[in-house]
C-alpha cells in the first residue's frame, strides 16, 4: 500500500449518498498472501444499508431523467479514471485478494471495459412498434429503467463483478446500492472514491461494507424500495437469497457457481489446449467460477497432453501476487485451503492419482500447490463439486457420447471448453452443451461484447454485451387508441 500513488483511493468506510459514512465498530481487511492488517474499515449495518436503499429511492428520479448522452459521459469519466488509476487498484486488489498483480491491472481493464461498454449501449435501448389488431390503435413498446438494483457481490473478482452490474444499471438509468464481500470491501470502496470524482451524483453509487452478510442481505432482498435483486456468489447461497425475493416478488438475476469441462479430443492441438487449460483453470489460483473444473482427454492423446500438461503447471511460479514473476498467489483463506485439500485427500482414497502437488506450501497457510490428479472419475468429489482452487482432476474418456454425458452430467451450467479440429464435431459439441457459454480452441471467453452468464443451477440472466441492459430495463407497452377520425 505504500507504493500507492494517489493514497486518497484507500477508504475505511461506506460510501452513502455521495458522503463517506463511518460507523461505531469497524473490522480489519488483511492481506491473505501474509495475514497483515492493511486497514480497519467502518462496520455497516442494517441502519446503513436502510439509508443507502433511501438514498438510491431518492436520487431515482433525476437519475432516470438524464438523457442517455448525459449518463454516457458520466460513466466514460469514471471509465477513464479507472484506467488513469490501473496500477494503483491492481495494488489494492492484490493487497486485499490475493491474486497476482498482472492478473489484478487485467481485472481492471476487464471491469472497466463493461462500465464503457455500457456508457454506449446505453444510448442503444430501442423500443418498438407492433401492427395492432384493429386500425384505430397503435402499439408502441418503451423500455423503462427498472428502479432501485441491490447486490452482492463475492471476493474473487472485488471490482469486476461490481462493474459488471453497476455499469449496466446505471446506464439503464438506475440507481445502485452493492454490498461487496468482507474480506474484499478496499477495491469496491476506490470504485466509489473514483465514481464521485467523476461525478456521478450522490445516491447513485452506494456502497454498504459490514459483516453482518445476513441482516445486509435481509434489507437488500426485502426492502420494498428495491425493485432488482443481482447476486453473484455461490449458488447454495443464491437460492437462499432468491427465496428472500420472493416477498417483494423482485426482478432476480444470479450469476453462481460452475463446473466448468475441458474437453481435449484426439484431433485438438495439444499444445493450444495445454495453454488454454493451463489460463482457463490456474488464473486467480482456480477461484473463478469459469475455471476449467474437470479435464477430459480422449485417450488417443491422454498421456501427451498430460505430459505437456505437467510440465507446464510444474513450471508455475507460487508467491505474493505483489511480487515479480508470480503466476498463482494465495488462495483467499486457510478454510479454503482445507476445503479443497479435502476434496483431493478424497477423491485419491476413491483410486485418483496424486502427479503433482497435492499439500499446502511453505508461504503459509492460505497458499496450496497446483495439483494435478489423474485416474479421476467423475463422480469423485473432486469432479462433482466445484473445487475452486489450483487443481485438475484429469478425466479419460472414449468417444464423442460419451464424453457429453459426462460433461452434461453436473447441476452447474456456466462454462464448458473443448478443443477439435473437427469442423462437424465443433457444432455438434457447441451445441450439445448444457452450458451458458463455450469455449472452442478457447480457454479465456469472457469480455464486455459478449454475453456472460448460465444455466441450469449456475443462473439466469446476463452481463455485458447487447443483453446485458435487458436485465435492469422494464418493457411497458403504450396501447394508444381513438385514432380513426
Ligand atoms: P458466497 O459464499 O456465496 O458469498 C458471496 C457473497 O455473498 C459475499 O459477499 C458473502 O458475504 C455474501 N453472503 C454469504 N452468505 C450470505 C447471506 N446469507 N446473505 C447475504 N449475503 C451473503 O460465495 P463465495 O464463496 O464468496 O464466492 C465464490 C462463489 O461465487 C463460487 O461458487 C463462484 O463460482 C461464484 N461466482 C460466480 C460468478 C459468476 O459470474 N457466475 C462469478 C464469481 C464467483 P461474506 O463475504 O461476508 O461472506
Amino acid at each position: 500500500m505504500q507504493q500507492l500513488q494517489d493514497k486518497h483511493l484507500v477508504k475505511p468506510f461506506s460510501y452513502i449518498n455521495g458522503s463517506w459514512h463511518s460507523s461505531e465498530s469497524s473490522f480489519v481487511v488483511t492481506n491473505p498472501a501474509n495475514g497483515e492488517e492493511i486497514v480497519k474499515v467502518s462496520d455497516a449495518g442494517i441502519a446503513e444499508t436502510e439509508l443507502a436503499v433511501k438514498a438510491a429511492k431518492d436520487a431515482l428520479k433525476s437519475w432516470s431523467a438524464k438523457s442517455a448522452n448525459e449518463r454516457a459521459t458520466l460513466l466514460r469519466n469514471w471509465f477513464n479514471l479507472m484506467m488513469q488509476h490501473q496500477d494503483d487498484l491492481g495494488r489494492i486488489l492484490t493487497s486485499e485478494q490475493g491474486k497476482p498483480l498482472s492478473e489484478a491491472k487485467g481485472e481492471i481493464a476487464y471491469g472497466a471495459a463493461f462500465i464503457e461498454w455500457f456508457a454506449e449501449e446505453g444510448k442503444r435501448v430501442y423500443g418498438d412498434t407492433i401492427p395492432a389488431p384493429a386500425n384505430d390503435k397503435r402499439i408502441v413498446v418503451i423500455k423503462q429503467p427498472v428502479g432501485v438494483v441491490a447486490s452482492i457481490t463475492p471476493w474473487n473478482f472485488p471490482n469486476a463483478m461490481i462493474a459488471r452490474k453497476a455499469a449496466a444499471a446505471l446506464a439503464a438509468g438506475c440507481t445502485f446500492v452493492v454490498r461487496p464481500a468482507t474480506q474484499t470491501p478496499l477495491s469496491a470502496l476506490a470504485m466509489a472514491e473514483l465514481a464521485e470524482r467523476a461525478g456521478i451524483p450522490a445516491g447513485v453509487f452506494n456502497v454498504v461494507v459490514g459483516t453482518d452478510a445476513r441482516g445486509i442481505g435481509e434489507v437488500l432482498t426485502q426492502h420494498p424500495d428495491v425493485a432488482k435483486f443481482t447476486f453473484t456468489g455461490s449458488t447454495g447461497v443464491g437460492k437462499s437469497l432468491i427465496a428472500q425475493c420472493a416477498s417483494t416478488v423482485k426482478k432476480v438475476s444470479m450469476e453462481l457457481g460452475g463446473n466448468a469441462p475441458f474437453i481435449v479430443f484426439d484431433d485438438a492441438d495439444i499444445d493450444a489446449a495445454v495453454q488454454g487449460a493451463m489460463t482457463s483453470k490456474y488464473r486467480n489460483a482456480g477461484q473463478t467460477c469459469v475455471c476449467t473444473n474437470r479435464i477430459f482427454v480422449q485417450q488417443g492423446v491422454l498421456a501427451e497432453f498430460t505430459e505437456k500438461f505437467t510440465a507446464a503447471v510444474a513450471d508455475l511460479s507460487i508467491g505474493n501476487g505483489l511480487h515479480d514473476g508470480v503466476n498463482v498467489g494465495p488462495m483467499i483463506s486457510a478454510t479454503a485451503v482445507a476445503d479443497v485439500d479435502k476434496l483431493v485427500r478424497a477423491s485419491i482414497a476413491a483410486g485418483a492419482t496424486l502427479v503433482l502437488g497435492g499439500e499446502g506450501h511453505a508461504q503459509g497457510n492460505n497458499f496450496y500447490l497446483p495439483t494435478i490428479l489423474t485416474n479421476v472419475t467423475n463422480d469423485m468429489p473432486i469432479a462433482s463439486n466445484e473445487i475452486f482452487g489450483p487443481v485438475s482432476p484429469i478425466i479419460p474418456f472414449a468417444d464423442e457420447d460419451e464424453v457429453l454425458a459426462m460433461a452434461n452430467d453436473t447441476e452447474y451450467g456456466l462454462a464448458a471448453y473443448f478443443y477439435t479440429r473437427d469442423i462437424g464435431r465443433v457444432w455438434r459439441v457447441g451445441e450439445g452443451l448444457e452450458f451458458g457459454m463455450v469455449g472452442i480452441n478457447e480457454g479465456i471467453i469472457s469480455n464486455a461484447a459478449a454475453p456472460f452468464g448460465g444455466v441450469k443451477q449456475s443462473g439466469n440472466g446476463r452481463e455485458g454485451s447487447k443483453y446485458g441492459l435487458d436485465d435492469y430495463m422494464e418493457i411497458k407497452y403504450l396501447c394508444m387508441g381513438g385514432i380513426d377520425k
